[in-house]
């Protein structure tokens, strides 16, 4: 299970910079996740809580936020944020990229140039922010 890899590894991250810090106890867990993964957040996030019992991360409060994942087109060079073509789409067209990302080269094209060919830059993956 790929979110309960992500999240063991979020876990062993968080205890190493919560004991740099000297942090008897985690009370806040800031995560940012790409506007573009693939991961349930709903398991990954009962994923970190089990991971978490009988850690200093037990009782932590995990906040997640979004961050912003950018476009870069092959053909013209022409970089743009996801969420300018996204929120062009329709709900089902949302609903796809969300479940299966790799169709966003069926419903996304170079605002510029109209080139499917372009790569995601940033916006993938879930770092941790803080840990408080
Ligand atoms: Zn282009």
């Amino acid at each position: 299970m790929h979110e309960w890899a992500l999240a063991e590894g979020v876990v062993n991250t968080a205890l190493e910079i919560a004991q740099n810090k000297n942090l008897r106890e985690v009370k806040t867990l800031l995560l940012k996740v790409g506007e573009i993964q693939q991961i349930d957040l709903e398991i990954f996030d009962f994923a970190l809580k089990e991971l978490s019992k009988d850690t200093i991360l037990e009782n932590a409060e995990i906040k997640y936020e979004n961050f912003t994942a950018y476009l870069l087109c092959n053909f013209c060079g022409h970089k743009w944020a996801f969420y300018e073509s996204f929120n062009q789409l329709n709900e089902e067209e949302k609903e796809a990229i969300h479940f299966v990302p790799e169709t966003i080269h069926v419903y996304i094209k170079c605002p510029k140039c109209g080139s499917p060919d372009f790569e995601i830059t940033e916006g993938r993956g879930v770092f941790i922010e803080d840990v408080l």
